[in-house]
């Protein structure tokens, strides 16, 4: 399988072109410039979160989402 395909069956992103990372929400991510993708980074080790960290962030995010709703 190629490195193309396992990066994009795991959501990541091979374009160069991103945005410093900023917090927004609570939460830190780069912007990809070329097509929009938000990645995850971590102030802590100071690089991208890994998929596995970004799937759980989120997971998190989703849960965060519908309790909003559940309010409203
Ligand atoms: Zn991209």
């Amino acid at each position: 399988m190629s490195t193309f395909l396992i990066n994009f069956l795991l959501g990541a992103c091979r374009h160069r072109h991103q945005s410093r990372p900023f917090t927004l929400d609570r939460q830190t991510y780069k912007v990809c410039l070329d097509c929009g993708k938000e990645i995850g980074y971590s102030l802590e080790s100071m690089a991208p979160l890994r998929s596995e960290e970004q799937r759980e962030l989120k997971k998190m995010e989703r849960s965060k989402n519908v309790r909003r709703k559940g309010i409203a």
